[in-house]
């Protein structure tokens, strides 16, 4: 049985007061359940007082990004022994708008892969076709070719590590979800797809989620899905109130 892993993503939404603020209200409304993890990823400034604040909770932090180089002349990059002095938990990976707005590729995810997985620190990586690809019909072609160049050279010990977030671009922030019936068959065609590179067994270890204006009232038909491990929550993440309830789902 795999567990299922609940990720808010805060994109670049809250300040230090907010994310305490946000922090001491959920801790109250959330008892940690078996087999469901949850984790925020939340802006590199905001990490340490999440960690802080959530220790002893059983909420995890990620961050949202990492550069793929230990150090050197990258102004304005973070790197992963940087993030793992802070000991973040995941880091998303990939993530369509930055794919979109900072030149996010298949290779750079690659290297960021191969930096996270040695030092511990659990990627979240991000796939999903935009909106033409989908009306096209060519939404299995693209989502394998991101996923066979995202893997490329990490072992199967490893790729059991990787969680991979299937999020159709079309669906992100815009208020239009992919249907359960939509999301299952993507996921499931992944899961596939890792079944092909790696076997069966490594296959039906990895977390697979959907991300994609998830929200209470669609969590539940979501989540229930056979191949669907979880979420990736970007807006409904950002309320208290809201986010349990998909916790809750
Ligand atoms: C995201 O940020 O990955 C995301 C899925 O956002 P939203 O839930 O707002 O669509």
């Amino acid at each position: 049985m795999r567990k299922k892993l609940i990720a808010g993503n805060w994109k670049m939404y809250k300040n230090m007061a907010s994310a305490k603020e946000f922090a001491d209200a959920f801790k109250k409304i959330y008892t940690k359940k078996d087999g469901v993890d949850v984790a925020f990823c939340a802006p590199f400034l905001q990490l340490q007082t999440l960690k802080a604040e959530f220790a002893g909770s059983g909420v995890y932090v990620g961050a949202q990004n990492c550069h793929f180089e230990d150090e050197g002349a990258y102004t304005g990059e973070i790197s992963v022994p940087m993030l793992a002095e802070v000991a973040v938990d995941y880091c998303v990976v990939g993530h369509s708008e930055r794919r979109q707005y900072f030149a996010e590729t298949d290779e750079t995810v690659n290297k960021k892969l191969k930096k996270l997985l040695p030092a511990g620190i659990l990627p979240i990586l991000c796939v999903g076709e935009v909106l033409e690809q989908r009306e096209a019909g060519v939404q299995e072609e693209v989502v394998k070719k991101q996923v066979v160049a995202d893997f490329e050279g990490i072992s199967a010990e490893d790729a059991k590590k990787v969680v991979i977030a299937y999020e159709p671009v079309w669906a992100i922030g815009t208020g239009k979800t992919a249907t359960s019936a939509q999301a299952q068959e993507m996921c499931a065609f992944i899961r596939g797809v890792l079944a092909e590179m790696y076997g069966r067994e490594t296959a039906d270890a990895v977390l697979i989620q959907y991300g994609g204006s998830v929200k209470p009232e669609n969590a539940s038909e979501i989540l229930n899905m056979p191949d669907i491990d979880g979420a990736l929550v970007g807006g409904a993440s950002l309320v208290p109130e809201k986010f349990i309830k998909i916790v809750e789902f």
